[in-house]
């Protein structure tokens, strides 16, 4: 909650992402004079590029349901979600003129599936709160007396500053993690991939036929965890949403182990003696190819799939292959191709008010934390909720000294 103050500070946040601009809006309605600092010559462009595929903004599901979607960080993640629960977060977006709708998977959108119009209202509501936008401002260190540094040579002092800086994930859209070094003391768990594809080492025909090809409909088993959905084949590997969605125990069997496999349904829908009946059918001169195509109702990259596991010598029955063709997984994308990334700055470093408790008067809020999710709006849900948290806090902590 809001503490009243008795006189207006100055409020630095730096990072004109979605946790930035939220933080600044809190700070800015409790009456604070606020400078946010960005980089990049605009701000939001993660948030625009997230708008590409919709904006997925958040979820539906129960809120018990929907915390536990971050695993160990759902104690941290749990209060500030209380606080700022998916249907504030809906109500918030409808108040910038932009109507939402929940679709067939329980993920909410905004109805014009992107995220331009929702940003160009909030940067007017922000212009009318006062917050100033200060673009092009690259920020580098933060001495103990709270003394901001650019990269131009400038320098600011205000009285709470409010670090939103992201992941290192896409870093042409800002965000690069660089601001990993401008912390001194300050535990940082380092920067995974997270909801990111896989390498695979596919033979070169199944890559030349079958690399852009999407696999539909399909399950995803690894270690006891199943996802249905869809995966996309490129030529070094797999990703897509299902892959996203076991992103996180797949990246961490890879580092414990050097590998892990993956099996892969291709007809979720059949039973395993069902698909063994249908392909119990005389094969006559029929290659395997068309006998699959014509029994199991399998697409070209789904029976590919099948053969690069009969080239590498599995002779498992066809009926148990198909329920479970083994793919392994040598390596995570490169982090700067994933949607988020895992690590950063440690949870145990905050007091519940998103201070760092080595730095009085400075908070640090959204991707840049350590914590991760799956997709689903999971991603902009924390990071809009901690921004608030972070406003908040900041707000509080003026209103104490
Ligand atoms: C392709 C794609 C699709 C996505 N789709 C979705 C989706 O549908 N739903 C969802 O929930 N999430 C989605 N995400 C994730 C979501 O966009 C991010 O989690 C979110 O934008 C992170 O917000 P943030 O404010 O923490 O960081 P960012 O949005 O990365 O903002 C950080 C800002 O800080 C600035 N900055 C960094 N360092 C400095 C510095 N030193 N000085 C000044 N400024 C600095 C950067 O330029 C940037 O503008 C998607 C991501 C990608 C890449």
């Amino acid at each position: 909650m809001t503490a009243p103050h008795s006189r207006p500070g100055e409020v630095a946040v730096i990072g004109g992402g979605p946790a930035g601009l939220m933080a600044a809006e809190i700070a800015a309605t409790a009456g604070h004079r606020v400078t946010i600092y960005e980089r990049m010559p605009s701000p939001g462009r993660k948030l625009l590029m997230a708008g590409r595929g919709g904006l997925n903004l958040t979820h539906s599901e129960p809120l018990e349901r929907f915390v536990a979607r971050y695993a160990e960080a759902a104690p941290w993640v749990n209060p500030i979600l209380e606080a700022f629960p998916p249907n504030a977060l809906i109500a918030w977006c409808e108040a910038l003129g932009q109507s939402t709708f929940i679709g067939s998977s329980g993920r909410v959108f905004p109805r014009a599936m992107k995220a331009s119009p929702l940003l160009r209202a909030w940067l007017a509501r922000l212009d009318a709160l006062g917050v100033r936008l200060i673009t092009r401002a690259h920020w580098t260190a933060r001495d103990a007396d709270g003394t901001l540094h650019f990269a131009d040579g400038t320098t600011h002092r205000p009285d709470a500053t409010i670090l939103a800086l992201g992941g290192a994930s896409w870093p042409r859209l800002g965000a690069d993690g660089s601001w990993a070094t401008a912390l001194p003391g300050v535990a940082i768990v380092p920067f995974r991939p997270a909801n990111c594809g896989f390498a695979v080492a596919w033979s070169a025909p199944f890559c030349t036929r079958h690399a852009g090809t999407p696999l539909k409909r399909i399950a995803l088993h690894h270690q006891g965890r199943t996802i249905r959905g869809e995966a996309m084949v490129t030529n070094a590997g797999l990703e897509g949403g299902a892959v996203y969605a076991l992103s996180a125990p797949l990246r961490d069997a890879i580092a414990r182990d050097g590998t892990t496999t993956l099996a892969i349904d291709l007809r979720p829908d059949l039973t395993e003696p069902e698909l063994a009946r249908r392909l119990a059918a005389p094969r006559g001169s029929a290659s395997l190819s068309s006998h699959l195509k014509r029994h199991a109702n399998l697409p070209p990259v789904a029976i590919g799939l099948l053969q690069e596991a009969l080239h590498q010598g599995n002779n498992t029955a066809l009926a148990t292959l198909i329920k479970a063709v083994p793919v392994t997984l040598t390596a995570p994308f490169a982090l700067d191709r994933a949607i988020s990334t895992a690590g950063g700055v440690k949870l145990v470093e905050f007091d519940r008010h998103q201070m760092l408790t080595r730095h009085p008067g400075l908070f640090a809020a959204g991707e840049m934390l350590d914590w991760e999710a799956p997709t689903g709006g999971y991603l902009l849900t924390a990071c809009l909720a901690s921004g608030r948290a972070a406003g908040h806090g900041a707000v509080a902590w003026l209103a104490s000294r």
